[in-house]
């Protein structure tokens, strides 16, 4: 086995014939997220990909959150997009639909594709016009043979650019509390790599200097070699008890730092089954992670929550979560789908209320569907049930006049009420098959009631691997009740049974009702019923 993997030579090579065909990405159908990258890209003077230009762009150590704007626009507008194996899922899903993503960290079965092949690969598409991204994780120019592959392409006369990236020796320590320098402790920092130790250890590696360095070292692709890292700076003069520590997978849900003196550190490393990619920190700061440990510090650190829909309301609370630690699964038990619903008039209208964030969206969209503006709500009240509904009606420009102190559709209700609002005329926005109690109400009063079923939540399939997902899951975070009976179903026969062993937390009132007529307590209800109130019930419950 070979630490480090996508830049070791003694892997049998791939042919060129065998790369790993375009994957299909998520990034589709998420245009609101393309339109705030080009804000933000606008803002920053950031140019797209050009056509015929070959990209060597870093991506960072896994966290999405360290790769930088330039990347990410340069993904989202390439024609390409080629990239290595721990390349970040959230940055490849940024790319267009139409782009073509090849995994070059792998060939069919496992091996790496030849550097010779990845390019020759590039300088064909270059040559053809299109604009080409190749991601490197970490930065490309360390240890990255970003600076070979630089030369080949300006030798073939491609035009190239180089994007630099967070590299894990400075990204993977910051997370692990482990500050690459020290004010007391370490003056200098040097990034070594690991690899070839093993073959030749005495050959070519200066002991000596890397022994006597006065600072930090920080070694690169070093699992298989640590016993002789170890062995060697301790016989060339480093203290056996120096502080070291190996992080694997830093910046990830699943990074891990392992501490020992150097002298310890591959026995206990190969106990704790230590793996690829990691590295290997050897300095007095390694000393002092465990104080400076702020990871284990966040109130959900390590915590699986469950986020039982997709789309981006789902994919703002699991960022919410992830910032405090939590390993946030967005599991699609329910998609949100137009209904193709003509809108009804709101000529008349005296108030229009909104009973979902998705009910928001689908307003939108429908009204421009019709090729009508915000205008066509010029005569009437809007009331969204909650916080979280007035958000995104606001993110479409929309400013709601009604937002009741308890979201849910009595607090609609009595807000309405106490604005003293006698409409003859309104229009409910709300999902297909949804609850009748506002329309029922409003009718009651002999308001003339049009519910405009625009959207509808659908069931998905979950996979074997969703499912034990939610099985190990430390809270499972239901938004809505179809979100309850969608994940039921998916659980199968014994879903109600399944769901008992889980801590279920309930958006409010409504979804909370779903989860006990089916026999289940919720561990949590939300208070407020919104987004922001599922995220501090969650910290409640598991912090
Ligand atoms: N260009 C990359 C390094 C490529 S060499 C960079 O700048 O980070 C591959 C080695 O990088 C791995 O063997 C491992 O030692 C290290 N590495 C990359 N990502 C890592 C991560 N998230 N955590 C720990 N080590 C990582």
């Amino acid at each position: 086995m070979s630490d480090g993997g996508m830049l070791d030579r003694s892997e049998p090579r791939g042919t060129g014939k065998h790369f790993v065909p375009p994957k299909s990405h998520a990034g589709h159908g998420r245009p609101g997220t393309q339109n705030r990258l080009d804000e933000l890209a606008a803002s920053l003077r950031l140019g797209q990909a050009e056509p015929g230009v070959v990209y060597l762009v870093g991506a960072g150590p896994g966290d999405p959150g360290l790769v930088t704007v330039r990347a990410a626009r340069l993904v989202a507008t390439a024609d390409v997009v080629l990239h290595d194996l721990l390349v970040a899922q959230e940055l490849l899903d940024l790319a267009r639909p139409e782009a073509e993503l090849y995994d070059v960290g792998k060939v069919g079965d496992g091996r790496h594709v030849a550097q010779e092949d990845t390019n020759a690969l590039m300088v064909r598409l270059a040559q053809e016009g299109r604009s080409v991204v190749r991601l490197k994780g970490g930065d490309p120019f360390v240890f990255g043979r970003g600076g070979e592959e630089l030369a080949e392409l300006l030798e073939a006369g491609v035009r190239a650019e180089v994007v630099a990236g967070v590299t894990s020796g400075t990204g993977a320590l910051a997370a692990a509390g482990i500050p690459a320098t020290h004010r007391l402790l370490a003056s200098a920092v040097a990034f070594v790599t690991g690899h070839g130790h093993d073959e030749k250890p005495e050959s070519g590696r200066d002991w000596g200097s890397l022994a006597h360095f006065p600072g930090t070292l920080v070694f690169y692709m070093a699992v298989k070699a640590l016993p002789i890292v170890s062995r060697e700076l301790i016989a060339h003069g480093r203290s056996p008890d120096e502080p070291a520590a190996v992080i694997e997978r830093g910046t990830s849900d699943e990074q891990r730092v392992t501490r020992a003196t150097l002298a310890e550190l591959p026995k206990v490393a190969r106990a704790a089954r230590v793996r690829a990619p990691a590295l290997v920190v050897v300095g007095d700061v390694a000393g002092l992670g465990g104080e400076l440990d702020w990871r284990a510090m966040r109130p959900l650190d390590g915590k699986r929550v469950v986020v039982t829909r997709a789309g981006d309301h789902a994919a703002q609370l699991a960022g919410r979560l992830r910032s405090l630690g939590a390993i946030a699964i967005e599991l699609p038990a329910i998609r949100t789908e137009p209904t193709g619903e003509p809108l009804p008039s709101l000529e008349g209208a005296q108030l229009v209320c909104v009973s979902s964030p998705a009910a928001a969206d689908a307003l939108r969209a429908a009204l421009s569907a019709e090729g009508k503006d915000l205008r066509a709500l010029a005569g009437a009240k809007v009331a969204a049930v909650g916080p979280g509904t007035a958000d995104a009606l606001r993110r479409h420009g929309i400013t709601a006049d009604l937002v009741p102190t308890r979201a849910v559709t009595e607090g609609l209700i009595e807000a309405i009420d106490a604005a003293g609002l006698k409409p003859s005329r309104a229009v409910i926005v709300q999902a297909k098959g949804g609850r009748t109690l506002l329309a029922d109400t409003l009718r009651g009063r002999g308001v003339d009631v049009a519910v405009a079923a625009l959207h509808e939540t659908l069931p998905e399939p979950l996979g074997e691997r969703d499912l034990s997902d939610l099985r190990g899951a430390d809270a499972v975070l239901f938004a809505s009740g179809s979100a309850v009976h969608a994940v039921k179903d998916a659980l199968g026969a014994d879903g109600a049974e399944v769901l008992r062993t889980l801590r279920c937390i309930a958006i409010g009132p409504t979804t909370a009702t779903a989860l006990t007529a089916l026999g289940v307590e919720p561990a949590a209800v939300a208070d407020p019923h919104t987004p922001d109130g599922l995220v501090e019930a969650t910290v409640g419950l598991l912090g």
